[in-house]
């Protein structure tokens, strides 16, 4: 199971569409060693996730943190697993060569071309040049980071460049989300050019894919993928089941956008779960009743419990543009997808079945 630490609810920039409210609220070291000893406690691997906030704001906690987790570890026999999601504003030598040692798996957010229309410091200075340099500096220590865009309807005709551009500097993985919340408008309009964009997308990585390059791009790679494995999308969200969020205070939530939901409190890391409470909120993640009898619910991911409450105020009711959103990937993953058979089915299936 996968806890994600929220180290602090502060952060040093200031994005148009986060939905963080910023508290200089920190987590303390007995908070810390307790969530780690329950992620200890839950199966033969333990997994970490720091998250804030800016996690990178409490470098302190999160080198304590490795250093008890890795020790039992070794005590234990049970594995250790850690992952980070950062602005990268603040990553220095040190800190990477202590987050390699760990094994540490970072995912930076950086929107591309459209960093500065969205990512901006809270003086409004842009951040596009610092994150330029500080992926450099990740790719050197973590080779394998995933760069992670997230999609302002202001910056989607840049949707296409800013994948290249991310590939340009190193990154092998990056994982494009649409920006979602009351701070952002989507129109039939964004949605047309988001599609002109995916369409772009899928055609520089067939080109990339025929000339030997794989990178892996979500959401068109992994739809391909899923489809190809039979994996059902919607099964990722198990709402407080395979993962939870643990707040500054200790509390315990299913997911980050359920943090200080009182309808989603599953406990803190002093008392444990409250089971009841882990039931109940498990049996909230079902299919959709619009998306029943849908040719695609196999194919989608509909289930997503915290973007439907975030869109529509329940968790089970999906908003028409998550709807648009899928149907445009969707297609456009399988017409890739076709392409990619058609050109070379024994790469396709080595690639995609692996
Ligand atoms: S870096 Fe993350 S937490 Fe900070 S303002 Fe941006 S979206 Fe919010
Ligand atoms: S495409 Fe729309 S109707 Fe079909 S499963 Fe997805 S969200 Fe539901």
């Amino acid at each position: 199971m996968n806890f994600t630490l929220h180290l602090t609810e502060n952060c040093n920039m200031d994005c148009s569409y986060c939905l963080r409210n910023k508290t200089p609220k920190d987590m303390s070291e007995e908070v810390m060693y307790k969530a780690c000893d329950l992620a200890f406690s839950k199966g033969t691997i333990a997994g970490i996730v720091f998250f804030g906030g800016e996690p990178l704001l409490k470098k302190d906690l999160i080198y304590k943190a490795l250093d008890y987790c890795e020790a039992k570890a070794e005590k234990t026999g049970i594995k250790f697993s850690c992952k980070m999601t950062t602005n990268g504003t603040l990553l220095d030598e040190e800190f990477l060569k202590r987050a390699s040692k760990a094994g540490m798996k970072i995912g930076l957010s950086f929107d591309g071309m459209g960093q500065d229309i969205s990512r901006r410091f809270p003086d409004g200075s842009s951040t596009f040049g610092i994150l330029e340099e500080k992926a450099k500096l990740l790719l050197k220590y973590i080779p394998d980071s995933m760069a992670m865009l997230t999609l302002d309807p202001a910056a989607c005709g840049l949707y296409s460049d800013s994948v290249k551009y991310l590939l340009s500097l190193g990154f092998r993985e990056v994982s494009a989300v649409m920006a979602y919340g009351h701070k952002v408008t989507w129109t039939d309009a964004d949605i047309e050019v988001f599609r002109r964009e995916l369409d772009k997308t899928a055609d520089f990585l067939r080109d990339e894919f025929i000339t030997g390059n794989r990178y892996f791009v979500a959401p068109l790679i992994n739809k391909i993928q899923e489809c190809v494995r039979g994996k059902n999308p919607a099964e990722h969200c198990h709402l407080g089941v395979k993962q939870s969020s643990i707040t500054p205070e200790g509390n315990i939530y299913p997911c980050t956008s359920f943090i200080n939901d009182a309808e989603y409190y599953m406990g803190n890391v002093f008392e444990g779960f409250d089971k009841e409470q882990l039931a109940s909120i498990a049996a909230k993640s079902n299919t959709p009743e619009t998306c029943l009898d849908c040719d695609l619910k196999t194919r989608c991911t509909n289930s997503c419990g915290c973007a439907n409450r975030m869109n529509t105020g329940s968790e089970n009711k999906v908003s028409p543009l998550q709807c648009a959103y899928e149907r445009t990937v969707i297609e456009i993953a399988d017409r890739l997808g076709d392409e990619l058979f058609r050109y070379n089915e024994e790469e396709f299936v080595k690639y995609f079945a692996r």
